[in-house]
């Protein structure tokens, strides 16, 4: 079936996934495979801008790949990669940052926001990430981008910087990437109140054994106001619920609903269900896992393989791209 257009997604090289990672990335990048052509990166060069030590690095990236593989990402007709084994990029990065306003990056609210969380690292490419991230999306004149609707300022982001260069330089090499609207689910973590995520260590990982994840899914906070097994809960602010809806049948979620508000069912029997439930429906994902991590080079062969593929689209954007600005030959 012809494909739809270029679809580019990147992510940090957080290691090991998440459901978080799961639900809101990963089954989506899975999905836009069948209609697009997927270009994912794994953005280590953007992990610099903020990690405080890379040795985990490598690890994390090989991680992360492992996981997206075993998950779906179809490498024969996906390109994945990992960004910095793309240098035209970085070069790329550098053009775009003359057509940028320093204003517009420092009155950016993600800035303000990095410049609180690391007051004493603020560093040059921190300023300019948003400037990296455009030559990401824009260096593989990708058509279109998946991103929830509070993502869509940097998707404007880049299509301002492509406007600003085409303008300069009187061409239209550059291609403005359009957003696709995605509605990406904010899954919380097992404190049942902040969004799941490895610094607050309320995350359930997807690779994690079924007794260490029944273990996760004991902790997971409910109904507050449900203090002992007889008094009734209420799934609507309950974790568990929400998950239950993901992972459960209807049947089994409508019978968590009623059970619940009559105290008909306790939290423990609740989340068993629940666990049960979240390892069956992981299992495929965990046994394919386990056979790749047999191998790992396989792993680093397909982002080599991945990133070779990338390059040849880069290098053309950049041809023209030099050509454009008039750079000596
Ligand atoms: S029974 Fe289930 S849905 Fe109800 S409060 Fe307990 S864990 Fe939450």
């Amino acid at each position: 079936m012809a494909k739809k257009g270029r679809v580019f997604s990147g992510a940090r090289p957080t290691g090991r996934q998440h459901l978080g990672n799961y639900l809101g990335a990963i089954k989506n990048y899975v999905a836009l495979q069948d209609e697009y052509e997927c270009v994912y990166c794994i953005v280590d060069l953007h992990a610099l801008t903020t990690v405080e030590t890379t040795k985990d690095l490598r690890q994390n990236t090989y991680d992360m790949a492992l996981d997206w593989l075993a998950a779906g990402i179809r490498p024969e007709e996906s390109i994945m990669f990992v960004q910095s084994h793309v240098p035209q990029v970085t070069e790329l990065h550098m053009y775009l940052s003359m057509v940028t306003p320093l204003g517009k990056l420092t009155d950016l609210p993600t800035f303000k926001e990095k410049v609180r969380q690391q007051e004493s690292n603020v560093n040059y490419g921190l300023v300019g990430y948003p400037v990296l991230m455009s030559a990401d999306i824009v260096l593989y004149k990708t058509d279109l981008v998946p991103v929830g609707v509070d993502q869509a300022p940097h998707i404007e982001f880049a299509r301002e910087a492509v406007r600003s260069f085409n303008h300069r330089y009187g061409t239209n090499v550059l291609k403005e990437p359009k957003m696709k609207n995605t509605e990406i689910p904010k899954v919380l973590g097992i404190d049942g109140v902040q969004k799941m995520g490895k610094s607050l260590n309320n995350h359930i990982e997807i690779a994690s054994t079924p007794d260490e994840t029944r273990q996760r899914v004991l902790q997971m906070v409910t109904d507050p106001a449900r203090m002992k097994r007889t008094d009734p809960g209420n799934p609507d602010v309950c974790n568990v619920y929400t998950m239950h809806k993901i992972f459960s049948s209807p049947d089994e979620v409508e019978m968590v609903n009623v059970e619940c508000r009559r105290a008909g069912i306790g939290c423990v029997d609740c989340k068993k269900l629940l666990a049960a439930n979240m390892n069956k429906n992981l299992e495929p994902f965990r046994a394919k896992r386990e056979e790749m991590a047999k191998s790992p080079d396989t792993v680093w062969d397909v982002l080599h393989d991945g990133a070779k593929r990338a390059r040849t689209i880069a290098e053309a954007t950049m041809e023209e791209v030099r050509e454009a600005i008039q750079l000596p030959k």
